[in-house]
């Protein structure tokens, strides 16, 4: 039993999954012909209450081509230091888009309304870059998976409104956050310009996000998706993963919660680990103690198949999912004891 609490997006498609995928309609998406595909982007669009959305193969594309949607080449986009948009996606802002980034320091991955009004470049002040953009995260990814105060995007949407810039949210978990917060995704639909989520993370599809907006904005992320490789023809198995995902795995996304909280319980009672981080979702961040090798803790876990990352400065990450089963959870929770012992 190898046990992979690397990242949430190691799941393998269930048996009940990948029959339903069996059995989709399918046609030539870049036709928009694929029943299946008009179902997801139909049911997703409706769940956030926007006109819109859009099949992505992945999150990346799918934020990629928002930005390319809200910018022109040498101006800004505002967000927080650790982005994925930013320190994950390959440099495709400035590849893609030819935009640069204005990064602020923080908390946890979240950034603040007043931070937002500090970074703004006055339009009128035509030696700095253009600002036209703010993207965040909710969950954060490297922040930990946290979580944002939905009162706080208001306020920052309200900056938006007020300096005319674009807000985009990169929604790769946002299931986790509205299953923590009891949110209604409507509530996000509000908020944002575009929204893109991903079905291949906590949610355990194989393949595939999805971009959400108004009308206008989506029909023309059909050509940047071409132009970025990503019109796809008989996709319509992948979207079916997709809607077998939302019709039966967010409200499960509360377990994978509980088990990343149990596991920060016990390892914040171990005597070599130095600090757990905050624990909202499905995300633990811990630090082992100064002169301790986390290499070395990597190292003992996977001889007992047990595998977890370090995100460099004594700091290492486990991320539960759909796989990661009740047994495996005891099964982890004894041997991080028994590693402490020693
Ligand atoms: C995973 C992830 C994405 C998208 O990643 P892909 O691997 O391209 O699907 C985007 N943003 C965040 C915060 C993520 O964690």
């Amino acid at each position: 039993m190898e046990i992979n609490l690397v990242s949430d997006t190691v799941t393998k498609p269930s048996q009940e999954m990948l029959r339903y995928m069996f059995q989709a309609q399918v046609g030539d998406d870049v036709y928009k012909q694929d029943p299946t595909v008009n179902a997801l982007q139909d049911k997703v669009a409706e769940m956030f209450g926007m006109e819109a959305a859009m099949f992505f193969p992945s999150g990346t594309m799918a934020n990629q081509t928002a930005i390319k949607l809200h910018t022109q080449p040498g101006e800004q986009l505002i967000a927080d230091k650790w982005a994925h948009v930013f320190n994950y996606e390959g440099g495709g802002v400035s590849f893609n888009s030819g935009v640069s980034c204005c990064l602020l320091d923080g908390n946890r991955g979240m950034i603040t309304a007043a931070q937002v009004a500090g970074a703004v470049n006055l339009p009128e002040f035509y030696h700095s870059p253009l600002t036209s953009l703010v993207c965040v995260e909710n969950t954060t990814n490297k922040g930990g998976g946290a979580c944002y105060d939905i009162n706080e995007l208001v306020k920052i949407k309200q900056v938006c409104q007020q300096n005319n810039l674009k807000f985009h949210l990169d929604g790769a978990r946002l299931w986790n956050a509205l299953v923590v917060t009891k949110e209604n995704p409507k509530s996000y639909g509000q908020i944002f310009d575009t929204i893109s989520v991903c079905l291949s993370k906590g949610l355990g599809a194989p393949i595939g996000s999805l971009l959400v907006s108004d009308r206008a904005t989506i029909d023309r992320a059909l050509r940047v998706r071409k132009i970025l490789g990503g019109g796809m023809r008989q996709v319509g198995y992948l979207a079916a993963a997709g809607i077998y995902a939302l019709d039966n795995n967010i409200a499960r996304l509360a377990e994978d919660h509980r088990r990343a909280k149990e596991l920060g319980a016990a390892l914040s009672k171990l005597s070599w680990v130095e600090k757990v981080e905050p624990i909202e979702t499905n995300i633990l961040i811990f630090e082992v103690r100064k002169g301790l090798d986390d290499n070395l803790l990597i190292a003992k876990l996977k001889e007992r198949n047990i595998h977890i990352s370090a995100m460099g400065h004594g700091k290492l990450r486990i991320v539960t999912h759909l796989d990661y089963r009740e047994v495996m959870h005891s099964y982890v929770l004894e041997t991080l004891e028994r590693i402490g012992t020693k």
